[in-house]
């Protein structure tokens, strides 16, 4: 009787999941485990909203494993100690695991590859669709432009989807820690688990997402975001299936799964961008505890800036559209560092990711690949087009609900005890021009953009 161990780590799911395929092939009976690490709680980023969330992933995919004969062991340590433990305990051939993209994955894989040796095997394109490092610009390890990865992405080989195990078979004896159970700071989480994430994929209508992407009110995204963080669904089959679906949305939604790759490729060659600036930029960031503060509870002063963060504080979860303007008011009008702006959506976020996370407040502060890195998202401009009649508003700052329609975006108007704005609408973009020196330099492009921050090549990461 030959034994595998399959390692979870990012990749939560029975579906589609080449760990659990491999480990399938590979031996008569699968150990599926896996280790709380209680390093992740020590480098910050155990936040009670994913702890909550992953709680209850795991819950989900012991059930899952129960039903076709199995169950998940569950330990507490380092992974590669544990792992190697349970591949002793068990008499297990081989060891599989995931490649991962950041700092702290990689390390884990080195510890794992130094105690278990040629036993380990380490899959590819299980996180991402397409594995970082299989498209490169000739002579550099990764890309540093969207537009161009995401040519090369469309046409880099992809393996099929695979289907769920309908039986596996588990030794006994194998001892388990109780599956956790935590509780969450944010009431409105997602419920978590691979059947969670398949439900709403099934739910959501992909049809509608070229238009409604950017609707702060309809709420037209898939949600599906902590999903493909802890790896509930696989971002390969997602693509495989919209693609095979076909039509405006699912391209639209397709496109969003490869600036997600984009993100992890950046970080597998660049992990120190999880905390340095990809690219330097001039000035010293403004720093002001009481401004932060504002920001961080909703009351800047501008509604739609307020109603994004409290969104966040209350779900765990910010449309894109709000992350990237309220991101937008911290970096560029506040101009505060990013990483007081990461920091705080990576305690908040159910879908906190130290690529997509870091690199988008990368791309937004204008440190990141963004190639209009002086470009100021106006927030009332913003309101105006994304949310006309102010429905998003109303349902996020309830002290405005009562102002009608758009007036709600503008509340130094009509409702005057409402935070007066942290900076005045003329001088939004005061602070970057005289930190990058703009003025002098004549840079373009000019005071708060015209546009709502859509570049025509249409190369923003949110479609
Ligand atoms: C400042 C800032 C911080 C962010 N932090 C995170 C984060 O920690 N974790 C995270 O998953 N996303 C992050 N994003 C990206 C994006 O906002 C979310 O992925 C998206 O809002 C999730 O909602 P959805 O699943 O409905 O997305 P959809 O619009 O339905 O998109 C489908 C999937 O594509 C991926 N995706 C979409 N937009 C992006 C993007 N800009 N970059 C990378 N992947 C993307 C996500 O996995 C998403 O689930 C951040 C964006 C900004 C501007």
């Amino acid at each position: 009787m030959t034994v595998a161990v399959a390692l979870f780590t990012q990749d939560l799911r029975l579906h589609d999941n080449p760990v659990v395929h491999a480990a399938h092939r590979a031996a008569d009976q699968v150990v599926p485990l896996f280790v709380l690490d209680p390093d992740v709680a020590a480098v910050g980023f155990a936040a009670p909203n994913r702890q909550a969330f992953l709680a209850a992933c795991l819950a989900d995919l012991d059930a899952s494993l129960r039903r076709i004969g199995s169950r998940l062991v569950l330990r507490h340590g380092d992974p590669a100690e544990q792992a190697a433990r349970v591949a002793a305990e068990a008499g297990a051939d081989t060891v599989h695991v995931a490649a991962g993209v950041s700092g702290f994955t990689r390390r884990r894989e080195t510890r794992l590859r130094r105690l278990l040796g040629r036993r380990l095997q380490v899959h590819d394109a299980v996180l991402t669709v397409v594995p970082p490092g299989l498209v490169t610009p000739a002579g550099r390890d990764h890309y540093a432009v969207f537009t161009p990865y995401h040519r090369a992405w469309l046409q880099a080989p992809r393996r099929a989807p695979h289907g769920a195990p309908r039986r596996l078979d588990t030794p006994d004896g194998i001892g388990s820690a109780e599956l956790p159970t935590s509780r969450p700071h944010s009431p409105g989480l997602p419920p978590g688990g691979e059947s969670a994430a398949r439900e709403q994929w099934r739910r959501w209508d992909v049809d509608s997402y070229a238009d409604l992407h950017d609707a702060l009110a309809a709420d037209g995204t898939s949600r599906l975001s902590p999903y493909l963080h802890f790896g509930c669904l696989s971002a390969g089959e997602l693509a495989a299936r919209a693609q095979a679906h076909g039509g405006g949305g699912a391209e639209a939604f397709v496109r969003q799964l490869a600036w997600r790759d984009f993100h992890h490729q950046l970080l597998a060659a660049r992990p120190e961008a999880a905390h340095r600036d990809y690219r330097a930029r001039e000035g010293d960031w403004h720093r002001d505890e009481r401004e932060a503060d504002a920001w961080r509870e909703g009351r800047t002063g501008y509604p739609i800036v307020d109603a994004g963060m409290r969104q966040l504080e209350h779900e765990g979860w910010m449309h894109n559209r709000a992350r990237l303007l309220t991101a937008s008011f911290l970096t560029k009008t506040l101009y505060h560092d990013w990483r007081v702006g990461a920091a705080h959506f990576l305690r908040l976020l159910v879908d906190g990711d130290v690529a997509n996370n870091q690199l988008n407040w990368q791309w937004v502060a204008g440190t990141g690949t963004d190639t209009r890195p002086n470009r100021v998202l106006n927030p009332l401009r913003q309101a105006d087009r994304y949310d006309p009649d102010g429905a998003y508003v109303r349902r996020w700052v309830p002290e405005l609900a009562h102002l009608p329609g758009p007036s709600v975006h503008r509340p130094w108007l009509l409702a005057p005890d409402y935070p007066t704005p942290l900076v005045a609408p003329e001088e939004l973009s005061r602070r970057l021009r005289t930190a990058r020196a703009l003025d002098r330099s004549g840079a373009a492009p000019g005071p708060a953009d015209r546009r709502g921050g859509q570049s025509a090549a249409g190369s923003t990461p949110n479609g």
